[in-house]
């Protein structure tokens, strides 16, 4: 049996109104299976708030991941695990389901000489707990030093910081490449107490602490820094040699392979 024509129209117009916009879309095949069928009201019902509900969640997933910054290429799925022997896959996925440690604020700590895949295992991370419902911003430390500190300039820095509690996670990417000014990494450390034991950080850096004087010019302010990131923590060391120059390198084997034998070899160029 079809709707009748007037009853079309007014769900439209109320469905439209409530913003349901998947049931708007959903509902005349699923009445008209219903009705076939000899559906219970209830079935029918559940069965279009189910896909409003699945929908909704995929809009918002979609959401968080344009507003994270994440590169959409960096996930676990192309993280290739067999490569860091120093990091457990298992306990990676463990922390990608996010829960206890991002309900305490605590602190992932990513280390390793450049090249390592810090960048990339901490989006992959960033990534899944997307997928698990949380809200992430992956940035360059750099950059977002450079906005709180004109946040500072123009007396908004405490409305800035709060803005950035809607994350649940902030990735600060090459901690170690924050300028050394000294009011520019004295905000640094007021994002690190501001978020401490409330809302989590994932850190990735080149040096580990022993080289942080670097980057916190005062020694009372390193100290206090690191004792705040550590207190809740899991640290990480990617100790690997450089992906990109791995990666370079076998381009540069499997083309020497390709080269005639009599072939003189000059320079290759290695593009990573
Ligand atoms: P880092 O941040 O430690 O300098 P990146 O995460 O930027 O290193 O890694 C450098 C490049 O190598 C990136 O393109 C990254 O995707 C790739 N890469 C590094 N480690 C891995 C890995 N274990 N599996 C897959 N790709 C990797
Ligand atoms: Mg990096």
């Amino acid at each position: 049996m079809n709707a009748p024509a007037d009853d079309t129209g007014r769900l439209a117009l109320m469905l439209n109104e409530l913003r349901l916009p998947t049931i708007g879309r959903l509902w005349p095949e699923f009445a008209k299976r219903s009705d076939k069928e000899g559906w219970q009201g209830s079935r029918l019902l559940s069965a279009l708030f189910e896909h409003e509900l699945a929908e909704r969640d995929k809009r918002r997933t979609g959401r968080y991941r344009t507003e994270s910054r994440l590169d959409p290429t960096k996930t676990l799925a192309t993280f290739d695990f067999g490569l860091v022997p120093t990091v457990s896959k298992a306990h990676v996925t463990a922390l990608a389901t996010g829960d206890a440690w991002l309900e305490k604020g605590a602190t992932i700590l990513l280390f390793g000489p450049p090249g390592g895949g810090k960048s990339h295992l901490g989006s992959g991370i960033g990534h899944a707990l997307i997928d698990a419902g949380y809200r992430v911003l992956f940035t360059r430390t750099s950059e977002i030093v450079q906005k709180l500190q004109l946040a500072r300039q123009s007396l908004q820095l405490p409305w800035a910081l709060t803005k950035l509690d809607r994350f649940d996670l902030v990735i600060l990417d090459d901690l170690s490449y924050a300028k050394k000014d000294q009011a520019e990494t004295s905000v640094l450390f007021e994002l690190i107490s501001e978020r401490y034991e409330r809302k989590s950080l994932l850190i990735t850096a080149n040096q580990p602490f022993s080289g942080w004087s670097d980057v916190f010019p005062d020694p009372g302010m390193t100290v206090a820094a690191i004792d705040r990131l550590v207190h809740h923590s899991t640290i990480f060391e990617l100790n690997v040699e450089s992906y990109r120059r791995r990666d370079a390198s076998d381009k540069q084997k499997s083309r020497k392979r390709q080269l005639p034998a009599a072939e003189p070899q000059g320079a290759t160029t290695m593009e990573a």
